[in-house]
């Protein structure tokens, strides 16, 4: 077939992309591409097999590179106020429990501006899927220290190098007990997938990092010219492994950062508490029941 028949014909995830906004703002290498591609494919994949509506799904972003994305996906969505994208979708739950929201945001947004909701959801066990894309700096405002950032990493707020600690964020959730916790990076796409396939359509919180690559700002502020060299670098100490304990989880870009799946556990949602104390009428018709009951088979 020649190019220009392809071309014309479309790719086979354009029907849940807004392709009229296309071209993205991403730069070249970026790895919030990769992110994309694995969500809607598993998108896709559970809406052709009757796991979800595609109607259901609200993708609820906040500010920063990451946050970008739910302009391009063709499915309801909001984006929303820094580091409020998990109350805006928690919001979203509760006014309509029949919607399946889902949080696409970066480090920032999630983990330092947003730091608290995403504690208390996971202590809630917040009917809800975040999908965390972790750059290791604030990117969109100009490459500030953020709280994934390597200690010594020079950044434009750190300029002799950074002196704290980061956070590890899976490993902070999974102390708290989501029902789901996941780590991935994008050298890994098809484990992202197959993670995101498990984790959307189940109770409970459910927390996804995506260690990504910025090579415009986090790549060249640390001395890499190029996104392969920086793809490389961190391909270098990403590990899979199957944690026994917390303490197997690693967070150290000069060691290892520990990807799998380091929490799966099927516990009642926060809504199905609420539906334990009062019969709302909906009760009977939340997606993360039919599910529980689809797991538990
Ligand atoms: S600044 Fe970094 S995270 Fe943002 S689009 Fe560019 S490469 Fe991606």
């Amino acid at each position: 077939m020649s190019q220009q028949k392809l071309i014309a014909r479309g790719h086979p995830l354009d029907k849940l992309l807004r392709t009229e906004r296309l071209p993205h703002i991403w730069c070249p290498g970026c790895g919030l591409g990769t992110l994309l591609g694995s969500f809607l494919r598993a998108v896709d994949y559970l809406v052709s097999k009757g796991v979800i509506d595609e109607k259901q799904l609200v993708v609820v972003t906040g500010i920063g590179c990451t946050g970008r994305l739910s302009a391009y996906v063709k499915l309801d969505g909001a984006h929303t106020p820094h580091g409020r994208a998990i109350p805006y979708a928690i919001g979203v739950k509760l006014g309509n429990p029949r919607l399946v929201p889902v949080v696409i945001s970066g480090d920032g947004d999630i983990a330092s501006i947003g730091g608290n909701h995403l504690i208390h959801a996971a202590r809630r066990n917040m009917d809800l899927l975040v999908i965390m894309a972790n750059n290791l700096n604030y990117a969109l405002t100009g490459g500030q220290m953020g709280p994934t950032t390597p200690p010594g990493a020079y950044t434009t707020t750190t300029p002799r190098g950074n002196p704290e600690r980061p956070f590890d964020v899976a490993r902070m959730v999974a102390s708290i007990g989501g029902n789901y916790v996941a780590r991935w990076s994008i050298h890994y796409p098809v484990q992202l997938e197959e993670s995101i396939k498990k984790a959307l359509p189940r109770r409970g919180f459910r927390f996804i990092e995506v260690v990504s690559t910025c090579p415009e700002i986090f790549g060249r502020h640390v001395g890499y010219r190029t996104p392969p060299e920086l793809y490389d670098r961190l391909k270098k100490v990403v590990r899979i492994k199957k944690p026994r304990a917390l303490d197997d989880i690693v967070y150290d870009w000069e060691k290892e950062i520990t990807l799998g799946v380091f929490r799966d556990e099927d516990e009642p949602g926060y809504m199905e508490s609420i539906c334990r104390l009062y019969s709302y009428e909906w009760c009977r018709e939340i997606p993360e029941v039919k599910w529980a009951r689809r797991l538990a088979k």
